[in-house]
């Protein structure tokens, strides 16, 4: 099977873990959260190992003879090799005595990821996200509700002398402000810049003036706005706050971002499996390919604890057939994954498009 094959397949049908020694990934967060990272291939993918469906699904993980190495298997048919990535960061803490691992984590291979603001001002409405679990992770105490700028430039400074981290992806509830965060987000990608020089990913709604996208403009080098699906009606069914905001605002956060910072370096997470036509995925995405917008596809990942957690992923056959698809967009719009500086396009663990080009 093809690394790119066998990437969809994790990333629909999960993988079953069963034993200590693999990080299953925690509990709950932003995005697509309770996965593990898996190395395999020339590639990495965010893989479903808690999911409800994981149990179903032919892939499994067992230790090979030789010590340390692990193998993907289906059925009894032994796949390829895999490694999972230690971060030793990650068992550090604070002056203050915070674990490391509760204000930022190793995401992919080497970006170093964070919810800045672990608190949505939706969450306690009929208006939040139906996929999302931000504020699981904080009420089990794996990470705490505010980072401070000083916090994370001193983890970054570590994950990047000791794990070689390359980039970091800054994502954050929305807040009450005008500017949904993202004053604080420029504040953050400010300090660990100063600390590390990494390149810098940052994630936000559409602010309610665009010009407020301007302040990120020496603080990141790449945005992400994510519309989360192309069809009104499921976004009014799963995200009533997405749903709120016109498309046409969302055009024109995208277009002044592009304007910012560049061809590839905005992105939009786009999530199948919700309701939506695959038609509404594929010229969606040649939307966002014509602004120098880079669509991430990613199956929906139902997540333990979500108002979605008894969903269904997105069949393997379908993702490929949308994956094969936009790749051929991508390609005749010069859009690519590789021109992109940080984040979730260039970490590309949780979307296996990038795999597809
Ligand atoms: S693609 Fe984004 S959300 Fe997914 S693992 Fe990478 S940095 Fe994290």
């Amino acid at each position: 099977m093809e690394t790119k094959d066998l990437k969809v397949e994790l990333l629909c049908l999960g993988a079953q873990v069963s034993f200590a020694g693999v990080n299953k990934g925690r509990k709950g967060g932003a995005g697509p959260a309770a996965g593990g990272m898996f190395l395999f291939g020339n590639t990495v993918a965010n893989v479903p190992t808690q999911s409800w469906f994981v149990s179903m699904s032919p892939y499994s993980i067992e230790v090979e003879k030789e010590e340390g190495k692990y193998v993907i298997k289906s059925a009894d048919e032994r796949i390829t090799q895999v490694r999972f990535p230690h971060a030793k960061f990650q068992e550090l803490r604070t002056e203050d005595g915070i674990p490391y691992n509760k204000i930022a984590l190793l995401h992919g291979s080497n970006c170093l990821a964070t919810t800045t603001i672990q608190t949505c001002v939706y969450w306690n409405t009929p208006k939040r996200c139906k996929f999302c679990a931000i504020e699981l992770s904080l009420k089990s105490g794996a990470t705490i509700a505010k980072k401070k700028p000083e916090q994370l430039a001193e983890v970054a400074l570590m994950a990047k002398k000791l794990d070689h981290v390359k980039h970091v992806t800054l994502t954050t509830g929305t807040t009450s402000t005008p500017d949904k965060g993202i004053n604080h987000l420029a504040e953050t990608a400010r300090a660990i810049k100063e600390a590390t020089g990494l390149p810098i990913h940052a994630q936000f709604e559409p602010p309610e003036e665009f010009s407020m996208i301007d302040v990120l403009y020496d603080a990141v080098d790449t945005v992400g706005i994510h519309v989360e699906s192309f069809d009104r009606e499921v976004l009014e069914e799963v995200a009533l706050c997405k749903a709120d905001i016109p498309l046409q605002e969302y055009i024109e956060a995208w277009k002044r971002s592009v304007e910012i910072f560049g061809d590839c370096q905005v992105s939009s997470y786009v999530i199948a499996g919700m309701g939506e036509s695959d038609e509404s995925i594929i010229e969606g995405s040649r939307m966002l390919a014509e602004l120098g917008v880079y669509p991430f596809i990613v199956p929906l990942r139902p997540i333990p604890g979500s108002d979605m957690e008894n969903e269904k992923p997105p069949s393997p056959d379908r993702m490929r057939y949308i994956y094969e698809e936009v790749a051929g967009i991508l390609h005749d719009n010069g859009v690519s994954w590789s021109k992109n500086k940080a984040g979730c396009v260039r970490c590309r663990a949780c979307s296996a498009l990038p795999d597809f080009e």
